[in-house]
């Protein structure tokens, strides 16, 4: 275990010619506080944990010092906005203080997020608020409980410093690590600039430190974004199995290594609804939960054609072909656990296919649905009650329900294997919009933090049973069902 001053960094990032960043130290706080830390984060990078209740972790997470061999940058990226380019973004707020090397030879980006104003900053202010960085660190960390490739959440840092949103909010600031922040909108600044050979030299940079299992192939390229293309392919997938909507699919906001990044306007689906469109100013629903299959697609074309340098035509489209498959096989297999099939059969998609329609109509809540699935019984006539009620219109479920036995005694699997296999990949607990908003009111009316501490260890361990915390798997109370989540951050 490693004290803060003893963190060793490896700056790779700030050793790429200087047009990729901008040199910047944090703008720091008056009066920083903790609001949360989590253990689970520290230990990637050996971090003691008792280092958080120490003066020196809150000075250099809030920007007032500076650990020795760290060297912060901005990263310079651009991208396609709702389907626009825009030449200018970058890190406005956010700042890579530096790369941790752990104990076992990885490397961790640490990221301040609202670390103040940096060159890509625009008119904006380089804060994020409270609210949006407790919704950041419990997303994050709640994916990572999930199994959904991520960036994780070490700790917010809190201040009294006034930061105006739609009204007047408190700043915070939100350490988050990932192994590369590199993004589609990385490469795609220098196509754009017709910078050819820096589309190399960030492609090279990549594979050398991410994909070094491509290091020496002969058509590395082409082999790293065939990569790219299957990684997004499986990541979108589990976003669908999950009912995760991002709310901000951004070329910009897509990670080159295939993990969620840029949590903002994001939800999960609650009563099903394939429409659902978490962030209110996404007024055509371009990123709506229906859609993330087909943006991927389009964002991995914009990412593509801007590494066409290297790579030739065919070849792009050649590897572009890999993502319709890898999402079919990746999505099928997870939703086949979730319904507790362990065999493949043709039928099984439209198996699933029905359930999610039926679920529409029926406006069933997704997780809490298929978490009481695997209490299912083989006996059908009304021993799937519980299951039949959460649907408004019980009759649609019956229809699916024999269907569902035929299918599943075709099997000979013991009930109780395949209650236990089920409950592996269906969570009890996801991180409802409400949910968020109690642990956020709390903070942001009251300074209490308790809510984020115990909200982030329901989520951390998703799928098993904790009894004192049934409440938290229940739906959206009356008083939360017009929540209106804000996308400013
Ligand atoms: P996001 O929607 O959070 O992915 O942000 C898109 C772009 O806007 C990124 O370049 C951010 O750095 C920038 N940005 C968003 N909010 C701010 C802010 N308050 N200050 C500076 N830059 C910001
Ligand atoms: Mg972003």
């Amino acid at each position: 275990m490693r004290k803060i001053t003893e963190l060793e960094f490896d700056n790779t990032y700030r050793r790429l010619p200087e047009e990729f960043y901008h040199v910047v130290s944090p703008t720091p706080f008056d009066n920083p506080h903790l609001v949360c830390f989590n253990p689970d984060a520290a230990s990637l990078i050996d971090l003691d944990p008792k280092e958080a209740e120490k003066n020196e972790f809150l000075e250099y997470f809030s920007g007032i010092g500076q650990i020795s061999g760290s060297e912060p940058v901005a990263m310079y990226y651009t991208g396609h906005q709702f389907g626009v380019y825009n030449p200018r973004i970058g890190d406005g707020r956010a700042i890579l203080l530096g790369e941790v090397r752990n104990l076992k030879g990885e490397k961790w980006d640490l990221h301040l997020k609202g670390a103040g104003r940096t060159r890509y900053a625009r008119e904006f202010d380089g804060r994020a608020v409270l609210r949006s960085t407790i919704r950041e660190y419990l997303c994050s960390e709640a994916m990572h409980g999930l199994g959904i490739p991520t960036t994780r959440a070490l700790c917010i840092i809190g201040s009294d410093e006034k930061v105006q949103r739609e009204k007047v909010e408190t700043g915070a600031m939100l350490v988050r690590m990932a192994e590369s922040h590199v993004r589609f909108g990385s490469f795609e600044a220098f196509f754009y600039r017709e910078q050819d050979d820096y589309i190399m030299l960030l492609a090279d940079y990549v594979i050398n430190h991410h994909f070094s299992h491509l290091k020496e192939e002969e058509n590395k390229y082409k082999l790293f974004l065939k990569e790219v293309v299957e990684r997004t392919a499986r990541l979108i997938s589990a976003w669908q199995a999950f009912g995760f909507t991002h709310g901000v699919m951004n070329t910009d906001n897509m990670s080159i290594l295939g993990i969620t990044i840029d949590y903002g306007p994001f939800g999960f689906i609650e009563e099903y609804n394939s429409e659902y469109i978490p962030n209110d100013s996404d007024h055509f629903g371009r990123y709506s939960f229906e859609n993330q299959y087909s943006i991927a697609y389009w964002n991995l074309k914009k990412f593509a054609q801007s590494s066409i340098s290297l790579i030739n035509r065919d070849e792009a489209v050649e590897a572009l072909g890999n993502y319709e498959s890898t999402f079919k096989q990746s999505y099928l297999k997870i939703m086949r656990k979730k319904l507790g099939l362990f065999e493949k059969k043709d039928e099984d998609s439209k198996i699933i296919q029905n359930m999610l329609s039926l679920m529409e109509v029926g406006k069933v809540d997704y997780t809490n649905f298929l978490r009481k699935l695997s209490d299912f019984s083989l006996n059908g006539k009304g021993s799937n009650n519980a299951l039949r009620k959460m649907f408004i219109d019980s009759g649609i479920f019956d229809q699916w329900e024999s269907v569902y036995i035929d299918r599943l005694k075709a099997e000979n699997i013991d009930q109780s294997v395949r209650k236990k296999a089920m409950e592996r990949v269906n969570p009890k607990y996801i991180l409802r919009n409400y949910l968020a908003e109690v642990a956020i009111r709390k903070a942001v009316e009251n300074s209490d933090y308790s809510e984020i501490d115990r909200l982030h260890q329901v989520l951390r361990n998703p799928y098993r049973e904790q009894p004192e915390n049934n409440g938290y798997s229940n739906p959206v109370p009356d008083w939360a069902r017009n929540l209106v989540i804000s996308c400013s951050s």
